[in-house]
């Protein structure tokens, strides 16, 4: 059986190593030429993670992250007003990724190599490659992010909604810390929650995936309030004008947005935090979405990860969900033999409700930071998750599907 992969993110790889395990051939299409290893930050592992590297024969070591055993939330003054003890491992996008990508053969990863156009008829799926050839497959994974065109075959209705704020992102190095700022706070997952917003910071691995001691990075995410209507249009707009869709490409962010959320640093941050935010560099930012389907799975063609269903970060789960997909659509084909079209929706009834209660659960937790709070359940949820202490147990923890 053969298989073509759109996106050669963390979903896509996931999917191509399982269904190789499975003795499928996979074709892995990726529109992005270089490598993609320098995309993202620090991101938190979680077992299933750890399970489904296993799964595909990836032992990622002791040296997988940064082992952080303290949670610690403090107030602008830098005093500590709550504390958490949850042993967890804190790694990088980035290493996830140069684990599935090495283990993957070159010979069937093309990068540089985009899809435009997806088919499918009863006996199969057919692509259009950016380089105008046509491929045929038996299936069609759509790994291909928010954005996803397979998802236009799956279901179509499904549009990304702005969840009301978006996320400054940076990272800093090490020995660029003061001993001060360092002492308070890059031992720990620490947090900070001004008014409507909430800073989140941790320990990851540094140049070459170096865990060792003065050779980490520390890893910060601000989510702030930005109203849809009256600023986001102007935050994705760029130097000459030119405004984008969804996101603006790091590089292009205009340089007095940076510097209003520095100064505003200095304002409503924790001593140690502000130097982090002065520090990093570069800095970018990510508006926050909701993207929900009713639907995995159409014929011959299924989405994964990110084109399905994603999530606000706060429960960063985004990868562990993604790997979590490939496990599943695997033991479906193999549950339902020759017959493709009843495993792809047996994975589709499997995962979608998955993917329903994670997206839940990080509304909830983030709607605290939403510029308008529209429904008595968003106002209930900003009042519960207002507190140090919820704000700790609940963010970035391994997530299980409510029992019915
Ligand atoms: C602020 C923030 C914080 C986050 N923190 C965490 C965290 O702590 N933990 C966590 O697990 N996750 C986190 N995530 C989410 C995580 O980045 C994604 O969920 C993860 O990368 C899985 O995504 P994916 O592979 O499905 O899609 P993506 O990573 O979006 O990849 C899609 C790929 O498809 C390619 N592509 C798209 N269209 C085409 C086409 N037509 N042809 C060829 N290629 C195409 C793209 O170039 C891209 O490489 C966070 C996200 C954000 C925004």
């Amino acid at each position: 059986m053969r298989a073509i992969v759109i996106g050669g993110s963390i979903g896509g790889l996931f999917t191509a190593h399982y269904l190789i395990k499975l003795g499928w051939s996979v074709e892995v299409y990726e529109r992005v030429g270089e490598e993609l290893a320098g995309r993202g930050a620090g991101i938190m592992t979680h077992p299933e993670l750890i399970d489904a590297l296993s799964g595909i024969g990836i032992d990622p070591g002791a040296s997988v992250g940064v082992p952080i055993q303290t949670r610690i939330t403090l107030d602008p003054q830098g005093n500590w007003v709550g504390s958490l003890e949850l042993p967890q491992v804190a790694t990088a996008w980035g290493r996830i990724y140069r684990l599935l990508r090495e283990a993957f053969p070159d010979a069937y990863y093309h990068h540089g190599t985009g899809v435009e156009q997806v088919l499918q008829s009863d006996g199969g799926v057919r692509v259009r490659l950016s380089n105008g050839s046509l491929r045929e497959a038996d299936l069609l994974v759509g790994a291909d992010g928010i954005r996803s065109i397979v998802r236009n075959l799956v279901y179509p209705q499904a549009q990304p909604q702005y969840a009301g704020y978006i996320a400054w992102r940076g990272l800093v190095e090490e020995p660029d810390f003061s001993p001060a700022a360092h002492k308070e706070i890059f031992e720990y997952f620490a947090f900070c929650l001004p008014p409507r917003e909430q800073m989140l910071a941790y320990p990851v691995a540094g140049q070459g995936d170096n865990v060792g001691p003065g050779r980490r990075r520390y890893n910060f995410v601000w989510y702030r309030p930005v109203d849809e209507l009256t600023e986001l249009p102007a935050f994705l707009t760029d130097a000459t004008g030119r405004q984008f869709e969804m996101s603006i490409p790091p590089p292009l962010i205009r340089p007095e947005l940076v510097r209003g959320m520095r100064a505003d640093a200095e304002r409503l941050l924790p001593p140690a935090f502000a130097e982090m935010v002065h520090k990093a560099d570069p800095v970018f930012f990510q508006p926050i979405y909701d993207l929900t389907v009713e639907r995995m799975a159409a014929g011959r063609a299924l989405i994964t990860g990110d084109a399905a269903f994603v999530a606000r970060p706060h429960c960063g789960m985004g990868v562990t969900k993604a790997a979590g997909d490939a496990v599943a659509l695997v033991a479906s084909l193999q549950r339902h033999g020759g017959d493709l079209e009843a495993a792809l929706q047996a994975y589709s009834r499997e995962r979608v409700p998955y993917g329903n209660a994670v997206i839940n659960h990080a509304r909830h937790l983030g709607a605290y930071m939403q510029a308008q709070l529209k429904s008595a359940e968003e106002r209930e949820m900003a009042e519960r998750y207002r507190t140090p202490e919820a704000v700790m147990r609940e963010t970035a923890v391994p997530f299980y599907m409510p029992a019915p």
